[in-house]
């Protein structure tokens, strides 16, 4: 069969490759600890599934407006303004189902073919997809290990020009659950205003950080807002993934159009799923902070347990449920170490190159996963890395 040129380059998530083959040994016997998918492994808040629930129930189960409802994009606009600082109205509020509707379709909105579209390498694989189904040129940049992951400035500096159309920042990211500090974000904004260039800053998981104060958002920054796609959800935060329930807030005249590529493509997102939106944002809160003190005793077991391997260096991630380890020591490609891990040691992990090439040499753990797998899962890796 032949297909339309622009689908030639998609490739299928790592993720999901792993887990089928993980599924495969688990069929044939094998025990698999599972640090492969980037999920919560906590259920839907209780009354946040309840009030879903309710909605079906009550008969709210029929389309609404493109961008959502009106109360949800109230809601939104309120909380997702408090928490950066920033005054929203509810008409730069787009719903979607998930997040990644708010990547995509402001990424065709803005992006000509031959426009430049700079991102973080590592990166989430559904940022070069997305640029190039627009047709724009992907502008790979390199993250420093040593400063949180974030961009190798100089290398950024270099790179954008003004052919570049859109620079895509993910706080805290996938897949190195490292946080942007806020002198490199002023410095982005000030080349991204330079250059008259589009911010999409991914903050997906900028519930999930670690030291206590609240995430700068680059929208923050003087004279970014109308520059800025911010791209948010409930995945994360409240363990609502399959739901399918995320968000973007942009300059109106673009959230228009994203509506537009919206109501021809998916057409809307469910109404129960907004109503059970409206419930994790407007009811308790307690249970975010519950999660979040438990990722944190995961992520110091698996950081400690990773850098007391020989060989085996870990930086101590300020976000998200990943960690990142460098593993060049090792004379193998991360591919191979990953293999190894999932076949020798029963630990599903991915290989640091399935979220680009400057991934080569890193491997991708996910921790959310009992302290109990966590520990077993380091101490069968440290024996099996102990043989090369
Ligand atoms: N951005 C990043 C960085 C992610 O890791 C993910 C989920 N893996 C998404 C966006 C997509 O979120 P959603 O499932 O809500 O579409």
């Amino acid at each position: 069969m032949k297909f339309a040129a622009r689908t030639h380059h998609l490739e299928p998530e790592g993720a999901y490759q792993v887990l089928a083959r993980a599924q495969s040994l688990e069929a044939a016997g094998q025990k698999i600890i599972h640090l492969e998918i980037g999920q919560p492994d906590f259920d839907t808040f209780e009354n946040v599934r309840q009030a879903g629930i309710d909605a079906i129930n009550r008969g709210l189960t029929r389309y609404t407006p493109p961008g959502g409802m009106k109360a949800l994009r109230e809601v939104i606009a309120e909380d997702a303004g408090r928490r950066r600082g920033l005054h929203i109205h509810p008409s730069q509020v787009v719903v979607s189902p998930g997040a990644k509707p708010n990547l995509f379709f402001p990424t065709l909105a803005l992006v000509e073919p031959g426009d430049e579209v700079v991102y973080p390498n590592p990166g989430f694989p559904t940022y070069e997809a997305m640029i190039r189904l627009a047709g724009g040129i992907p502008v790979p940049v390199p993250l420093l290990e040593e400063n949180n992951f974030s961009f190798d400035l100089q290398v950024f500096t270099r790179l954008v020009n003004d052919r570049t159309r859109l620079i895509i920042l993910n706080s805290p990211s996938n897949p190195t659950g490292g946080v942007i500090p806020l002198s490199d974000l002023e410095h982005i904004a000030s080349v991204a205003q330079h250059h008259n260039c589009w911010v999409m800053s991914d903050e997906i998981y900028s519930r999930i950080v670690y030291d206590g104060s609240s995430l700068p958002s680059i929208a923050a920054i003087p004279g970014m807002l109308e520059r800025t796609i911010i791209v948010d959800g409930f995945s994360k935060t409240y363990a609502m993934t399959g739901w399918r329930l995320g968000f973007g807030i942009m300059p109106q005249q673009l959230a228009d159009v994203v509506q537009l590529l919206l109501t021809h493509s998916v057409g809307c997102t469910a109404q129960f799923v907004q109503v059970a939106g409206i419930e994790a944002l407007t009811g308790p809160q307690d249970q975010v902070d519950v999660i979040l003190s438990e990722y944190r005793r995961r992520r110091d077991a698996i950081v400690d347990g990773l850098n007391s391997i020989p060989g085996v260096i870990c930086q101590c991630p300020q976000g998200a449920f990943y960690v990142f380890p460098n593993m060049k020591s090792f004379a193998l490609s991360s591919s191979d170490l990953a293999n190894l891990c999932l076949e020798k040691a029963g630990v599903a992990v991915l290989p640091g190159s399935d979220f680009g090439e400057y991934g080569e040499g890193y491997l991708r753990l996910v921790y959310s996963n009992s302290l109990e797998n966590i520990k077993l899962a380091i101490d069968n890796i440290r024996q099996v890395l102990s043989l090369l």
